[in-house]
């Protein structure tokens, strides 16, 4: 489908376009750019790119498909830098896990002829770097695709067969919509997860051992998505910060209602909110987004390895 891929970041999502893109035969070659010398040495060495570069301008020379893969807080400087070295007629997109915002960062940047459709695959894992990645990352999963009215038809088809072939199913949405998304079904719980991880960490009458040894009581499950990258996810929250207060606005009035029913004792509330939200985990397992393995497969796992 193109000629050479550009992949700006070759962290876990960079790494995995290159895996799955390479076992649906869509790219001739694949560049890349990182900043440190061992990202780049260790992308060479895994095969995830012929050449990997310190600086974005050599990479998109020649590309036909460049694909921003580093924070989302790194696009306006990359977008500043390769914009007037972008080859006419190719497609740029990025994969941020914000749209709004960084798009207004790198939309000024792109000249005429060549074609910007933001993008994000609605898939991942808490580890990072070029050794993260793997080839079904996005097999099953959605990726949202954010074009503006001025899109071209053309690359827009392109890009979304793309995204089928490496394993996606493609939905189309507006930047800001998918900023409210998000905020709910990943900024939000992410928030969450850091914040009780380290409430757990600062706490005076429990010691930080007994935390992690009793964390399979539930904890364990909030560290793994806590433990996810730091600047990611500090550029997450500075960048999608109107919606993401808006649905803390809500956590909060809805923590307050069951923080009311544990104290007045009204087991009768409390249960007809769990029941509720059971049946969202069913529906999730239902939609193929998750195993309906107890125990999120791990007692098949643990098993298989015994
Ligand atoms: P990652 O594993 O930490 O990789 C980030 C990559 O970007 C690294 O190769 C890093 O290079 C490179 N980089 C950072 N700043 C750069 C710059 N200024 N110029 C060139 N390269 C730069 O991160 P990731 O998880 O793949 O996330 C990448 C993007 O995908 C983010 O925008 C994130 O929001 C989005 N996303 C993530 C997930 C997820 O679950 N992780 C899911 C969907 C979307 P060095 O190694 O040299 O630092």
């Amino acid at each position: 489908m193109f000629k050479r891929l550009a992949l700006i970041g070759i962290g876990l999502i960079g790494s995995s376009i290159s895996h799955a893109a390479r076992r649906a035969g869509l790219v001739g070659d694949i560049v890349g750019c990182a900043i440190a010398p061992e990202t780049r040495a260790r992308a060479e060495e895994l095969g995830l790119v012929r050449k990997a570069y310190a600086d974005p301008v050599d990479a998109v020379k020649g590309a036909d498909l460049v694909i921003l893969c580093t924070p989302v807080g790194a696009y306006k400087k990359i977008a500043e830098a390769i914009g007037p070295h972008l080859e006419p007629g190719a497609i740029i997109s990025d994969v941020g896990s914000v749209k709004a915002a960084p798009i207004n960062d790198i939309a000024p940047h792109i000249p005429a002829g060549v074609h910007f459709i933001a993008g994000h695959p609605i898939a991942g894992t808490e580890q990072s770097g070029p050794d993260a990645g793997f080839a079904e990352l996005f097999d099953g999963r959605w990726c949202i695709l954010t074009p503006t009215d001025a899109a071209d038809p053309a690359a827009l088809a392109k890009l979304e067969e793309f995204w089928r072939k490496l394993g996606s199913n493609v939905e189309i949405m507006t930047p800001e919509h998918h900023d409210m998304v998000l905020a709910i079904t990943s900024h939000v719980p992410h928030l969450i997860a850091y914040n009780i991880v380290n409430t757990a960490a600062h706490l005076e009458r429990v010691t930080d051992s007994e935390v992690i040894k009793f964390s399979a009581g539930g904890f364990r499950d909030f560290t793994r998505i806590a433990a996810s990258d730091p600047v990611m996810w500090r550029d997450v929250f500075l960048n999608n910060k109107d919606a993401v207060l808006e649905m803390l606005g809500r956590f909060a009035e809805d923590l307050t209602a069951l923080q009311r029913a544990i104290r007045f004792a009204d087991g009768d509330t409390l249960q007809r909110l769990f029941t509720e939200a059971r049946a969202i985990r069913r529906e999730v397992i239902q939609a193929g987004q998750d195993t309906a393995q107890p125990d999120f497969g791990r007692t098949a796992a643990r098993a298989k390895d015994k």
